[in-house]
């Protein structure tokens, strides 16, 4: 059982400047496999080099089971480290690279054999143990470091961009590897990445880092779903990010109106308010192209065909976008309209509200969600008639 707790550390390099670290808090959960994502220079490797021991912080706590290790050094800390160059020993044997930690530990003899014979064959690597690393591709390499950090028996696995000095066809094989690997041994993991497409295929959930700031850790369904802050949603996979205003009880978003059902209800919910500066994000794949369907009139600039799916560029009332069209959907080309099938709406760079309710179907009612005192589309500037890219937007679910 290792429960991991990082609690308001700070960490600054030198005097002045911002910390590489700030006021970060998480916890990860027995057995759970969290990958720290973010762009360079976010101070993922910074963190994980606070929980090994390798830095000490300015402030905040490193609790293991709710017992702080701060005071431990690296050796004497329940973590072992994988480190993105394996640093193997290259003038010793695959077995002696494993049994190295154990001989330090001064363990005895046979339990040495025992402990690296069993991490060599967890490792897929049972009849290597006379080879040296130059004699091993770099995948088995970076299984013997996998090898020589897991002999140790560590209660939390630290690894630092493991994957990212094999090619690309190996890093998705060692991918699985890796997680079947962790499944069998069921060791809480904290693995760094800068790579979204390795986080979400491996994690149970994901720490998203900017400039030394958490700015969310969710499951990677929910962080590509609802992603909590600007950074994230255009971090993340693919946003169309359109500038956004209200107006009167409705949001306007790029080309699209949609009804805002309760302003008041928006506003307390997630600290965040309508009136600071608004910014709606629409995925590609919820844009929604139809033949003089509900949404606004659009143009096409260009079709790229990806194999299974068309990325399409189009143009709608001067806004131009982006979408994804399964190969299996047509692309319409006569009297195009455009509509988004989902859309999340942000304030001040936090998300305040997303709108499950899909597109407007005609004969629906545009105000029928907005609570009472529902406006007139006469206060939209540039205003499109309801059913014509408005969307109902009621019930938005608010993020607490
Ligand atoms: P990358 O993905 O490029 O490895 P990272 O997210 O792991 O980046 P860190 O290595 O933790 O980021 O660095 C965080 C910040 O701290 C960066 O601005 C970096 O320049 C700075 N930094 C890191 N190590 C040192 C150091 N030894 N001395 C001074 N500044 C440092």
């Amino acid at each position: 059982m290792a429960r991991l707790e990082l609690d308001h550390l700070v960490k600054r390099y030198g005097r002045g400047g911002e910390p590489a670290v700030q006021d970060l808090s998480l916890e990860v959960n027995d057995g759970e496999f969290v990958c720290l994502l973010g762009p360079s220079g976010c101070g993922k490797t910074t963190t994980l080099r606070l929980i090994g021991g390798f830095l000490k912080p300015d402030a905040g706590d490193v609790r293991i089971d709710g017992t702080s290790i701060l005071k431990e050094p690296p050796e004497r800390r329940p973590t072992a480290m994988v480190f993105q160059r394996y640093a193997l020993w290259p003038h010793m044997t695959v077995w002696d690279n494993i049994a190295f930690g154990l001989q330090v530990r001064r363990r005895p003899r046979d339990e040495i054999a025992r402990r690296v014979e069993a991490a060599l064959e967890l490792v897929g690597l049972p009849a290597m143990g006379r080879r040296y690393p130059a004699q091993l591709s770099g995948g088995q390499q970076q299984r013997v470091a996998l090898a020589r950090a897991l002999v140790l028996e560590p209660r939390i696995l630290l690894l630092d961009e493991p994957l990212s000095n094999l090619d690309a066809q190996l890093r998705v094989h060692m991918r699985t590897e890796l997680t079947a690997i962790q499944r069998r041994v069921g060791i809480t993991t904290v693995f760094v990445t800068h790579d979204q497409e390795e986080a979400m295929s491996i994690a149970d959930r994901i720490a998203v880092m900017n400039a030394g700031v958490l700015e969310q850790m969710d499951s990677p369904e929910e962080i590509y779903a609802q992603p909590a802050t600007l950074f994230v949603a255009t971090f993340i996979g693919t946003m169309n990010r359109l500038d956004a205003h209200v107006d009167a009880g409705w949001v306007r978003a790029g080309p699209f109106v949609a009804a805002l059902p309760d302003i008041g209800r928006l506003n307390a919910g997630s600290g965040a308010s309508v009136d600071g500066a608004l910014v709606a994000g629409v995925r590609p794949e919820d844009l929604v192209l139809e033949t003089a369907g509900q949404g606004v009139p659009a143009r096409i600039d260009s079709v790229v065909d990806l194999g299974h799916y068309r990325r399409v560029t189009l143009t709608a009332e001067g806004t131009s976008l982006l979408a994804f069209v399964p190969r299996s959907e047509p692309i319409p080309t006569d009297r195009l309209t455009v509509a988004p099938r989902r859309l999340l709406l942000y304030a001040d760079g936090h998300l305040l509200a997303t709108n499950e309710g899909g597109v407007k179907r005609s004969g629906s009612n545009a105000s029928g969600s907005t609570g009472g005192g529902s406006p007139s589309i006469s206060a939209i500037s540039s205003a499109i008639e309801p059913g014509k890219g408005a969307i109902p937007l009621g019930p938005w679910p608010v993020r607490k």
